[in-house]
C-alpha cells in the first residue's frame, strides 16, 4: 500500500528543564507527535506530510530542518513574513509538571487563512488527520474554512481522522468549543477521543455513551482511549475491547494519546484490521510512557 498522510495543526517550540537552571529546546504539538509515530511505523510507500503555518524566522528554519530530517514532509508548510512559532515550557515543580505557553500570536493560527493553499494541500492526501486543538487555534472563519475542506475531504472518499484534544483554555467559550468540536467529529470518518476529557467536557455516563454520541454525528468509526484501562472499538459498527500492556514504570505520559493514533493508523492504513491497529498501537504507546519526552525516537519503540 502507500499514500499520502497529511496531519494538520501547529507544531511549536518546547522548552524543558535541563538542570542548573538550563533549558533544553524541542519541537512537539499534537498534531505533529502524531505524524512523527505515523511516520516511524508505515513503511516508506507512504509519504506522511506536516500541513502548518510558520514564520521566517531561524527558529522556524530549525523547526522545519527537524521535520525534514525526521521523514516529515514540509513542502505544504506556508511561511510568513515576521512571523514566529508558538512556544511552550516545562515546568517542573515538587515532582509535578505544568506547562506554560506563549501561542496567542503563533504563525500557526494563520494556518487556514488561505483556502487555496489548504484545498491543494488536502487534495494531495489520502488521509487528512486534525484534532480540537488544531480547530481552537483558528479564528471563527478559519475554522469554518478549515472544516468545509476536511468535510469535502470525507465526500470524495479521503479517509478524515478526528481527535477532539479538548483544551478548554484554547476556547472563547464552552459553547464554541462543544459546538465546534462537534462538528470536527460530523466531519470526520474516525474520531479518536480520549475518555478522561470526554467525561469532564461533555458529560458522558460510559465509554458506550462516548461512542454513540460521535456514530450519531456522523462518524464511521470511534476508538476510545482510556489510559490504562485499555481502549475500546466501534468499527464499521463492530465493538472490540484492547487492554493497555503493562507498563513496568510509567515515567512520561506526554503524548500517549498522540502515539497511540499515529501507530494505530499506521497499521490500519495497511491491515484494515481495526482490533489489530489498537494491539499495535498500545505496545507503541507502552513504549512512549517508559520514555521522557513527547517525540520517542524509532529505535526505542521496538520496531
Ligand atoms: P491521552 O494521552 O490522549 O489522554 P490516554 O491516556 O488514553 O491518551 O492513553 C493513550 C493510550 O496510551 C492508551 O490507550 C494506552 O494504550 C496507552 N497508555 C496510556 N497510559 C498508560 C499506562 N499507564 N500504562 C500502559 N499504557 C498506557
Amino acid at each position: 500500500m502507500s499514500g499520502r498522510f497529511l496531519s494538520i495543526g501547529e507544531c511549536m517550540v518546547e522548552l524543558s528543564q535541563a538542570g542548573e537552571g538550563l533549558l533544553r529546546k524541542g519541537f512537539a504539538g499534537d498534531t505533529f507527535n502524531t505524524a512523527w509515530y505515523a511516520r516511524a511505523c508505515l513503511p516508506s510507500a507512504w509519504s506522511v506530510d506536516y500541513f502548518t503555518a510558520l514564520g521566517d524566522d531561524p527558529m522556524s528554519d530549525e523547526m522545519v530542518a527537524f521535520m525534514g530530517k525526521a521523514g516529515i514532509g514540509t513542502d505544504l508548510i506556508h511561511r510568513i513574513k515576521g512571523k514566529t512559532p508558538g512556544l511552550y515550557m516545562i515546568n517542573l515543580r515538587d515532582g509535578e509538571r505544568s506547562f506554560s505557553y506563549w501561542r496567542d500570536s503563533s504563525a500557526a493560527r494563520s494556518l487556514a487563512a488561505d483556502p487555496d493553499r489548504l484545498r491543494e494541500a488536502v487534495e494531495s492526501a489520502d488521509v487528512v488527520y486534525f484534532s480540537g486543538i488544531t480547530l481552537a487555534i483558528l479564528s471563527h472563519d478559519d475554522a469554518d474554512t478549515l472544516l468545509a475542506e476536511i468535510r469535502r475531504a470525507k465526500a470524495v472518499g479521503k479517509f478524515v481522522v478526528f481527535d477532539p484534544n479538548i483544551r478548554p483554555r484554547l476556547w472563547s467559550s464552552y459553547d464554541v468549543m462543544h459546538t465546534t468540536i462537534s462538528e470536527g467529529g460530523r466531519a470526520s470518518s474516525l474520531v479518536m477521543p480520549s475518555f478522561d476529557d470526554e467525561v469532564a467536557h461533555f458529560g458522558d455516563a460510559s465509554i458506550d455513551a462516548t461512542i454513540e454520541r460521535y456514530l450519531a454525528l456522523g462518524a464511521s468509526h470511534v476508538v476510545v482511549k482510556n489510559g490504562a484501562e485499555g481502549a475500546t472499538l466501534s468499527f464499521a459498527n463492530e465493538k472490540a475491547y484492547v487492554p493497555a500492556e503493562k507498563v513496568k514504570m510509567v515515567v512520561d505520559t506526554t503524548s500517549a494519546g498522540d502515539s497511540f493514533n499515529g501507530a494505530f493508523l499506521a497499521h490500519y492504513l495497511e491491515n484494515r484490521d481495526a482490533p489489530a491497529a489498537a494491539r499495535f498501537a498500545a505496545k507503541i504507546a507502552a513504549h512512549v510512557v517508559s520514555e521522557h519526552g513527547a517525540l520517542v525516537p524509532k529505535e526505542k519503540l521496538g520496531l
